[in-house]
């Protein structure tokens, strides 16, 4: 079957609208259409296939993490990163205090607690506000091939009751983890959560990981190949929270969602994909999307632990 009859196919097979219900606690995340459904693939050579509302956009959430923390290791080390910044999977959901008992460290930069550290450490040292959310803009939009944009109603939303999420900038300012006012690091970091996307740009910014770092339809690095493979690496143990395990066991693609309901997976060497749909499960994964990467890694034998 050609590539774009195959999506079409994974769309009618998989958005069903069964299951699953829309993120609430931010209040404009709850008035999106619920049907949506969109997903996405790009090959090594840049070539994007989709199918479904493929121009729909939504927030980038939780996906953004794993670009964030290439771009903190790229501007400060893995070393530095790491001193801030643990990488053991929690086994909690995406919103716990999760705090490695002697160093403090957030256990992983894919969780929020992890995800606030990181943000404070992407740009050069002593940055400040402004210029750190330039090198995000930038440094998202690289992986994208296009300028992104920020979702200023979903940001001021979610910034109106992100309350543990403030809770936890206080609590890594107080255990010295992070040297910044915690009202800018959330501030940042809810921002950084509000770049409008498509599933398009969820294939591409993924491939740009599997490839190593550059992005294939612009041909820029964005990132070195060792930033690119600690990436995967932690979203691998850490990008699907507390059913990591579960994720790897059937679908074994390093991957990352977020509570809009976008998941992305990148195949090291091989692909990026991207699919859309905000209904959401107990651990704030969209539904149809985790249906999505089943169905795909089955049907195009992507598993990463396949031997043959
Ligand atoms: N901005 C959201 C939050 O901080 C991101 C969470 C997610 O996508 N899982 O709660």
């Amino acid at each position: 079957t050609p590539v774009p009859d195959y999506l079409q196919e994974i769309r009618d097979l998989c958005s069903t609208g069964a299951g699953g219900h829309l993120a609430d606690y931010i209040p404009e995340l709850a008035a999106v259409d619920p049907d949506r459904f969109a997903v996405s693939a790009c090959t090594m050579d840049g070539v994007v296939y989709t199918a479904g509302d493929a121009d729909a956009e939504f927030t980038i959430q939780s996906m953004s993490k794993p670009f964030a923390y290439a771009l903190a290791l790229r501007d400060r080390g893995i070393e530095a990163v790491l001193e801030k910044v643990a990488v053991e999977p929690s086994g909690d959901a995406f919103n716990q205090i999760s705090l490695e008992r002697t160093s403090g460290r957030p256990r992983n930069p894919m969780i929020n607690i992890g995800a606030i550290t990181t943000h404070t450490l992407v740009g050069p040292v002593g940055a400040d506000e402004d210029e750190r959310d330039e090198a995000l803009a930038a440094g998202l939009s690289a992986f994208a091939g296009r300028r992104l944009e920020v979702d200023a109603a979903v940001m001021t939303s979610e910034l109106r009751t992100a309350f543990r999420n403030r809770a936890m900038a206080n609590l890594v300012r107080a255990g010295g983890i992070i040297d910044d006012d915690p009202d800018a690091a959330v501030r940042g970091y809810t921002r950084q959560c509000a770049y409008r996307v498509t599933v398009r740009d969820l294939a591409v910014m993924a491939v740009t990981l599997a490839n190593g770092g550059v992005n294939p339809v612009t041909h820029e690095r964005v990132i070195s190949a060792p930033v690119a493979r600690q990436v995967l690496a932690v979203m691998t143990t850490c990008g699907m929270y507390d059913a990591a395990g579960d994720w790897m066991s059937t679908v074994g693609i390093p991957a990352k969602s977020g509570v809009s309901g976008g998941i992305f997976g990148a195949l090291p060497g091989q692909v990026g994909l991207g699919v859309f749909s905000p209904r959401l499960d107990e651990h704030g994964h969209s539904v149809e999307g985790v249906r999505t990467f089943e169905r795909l890694s089955r049907d195009l034998e992507l598993h990463l632990m396949n031997t043959t």
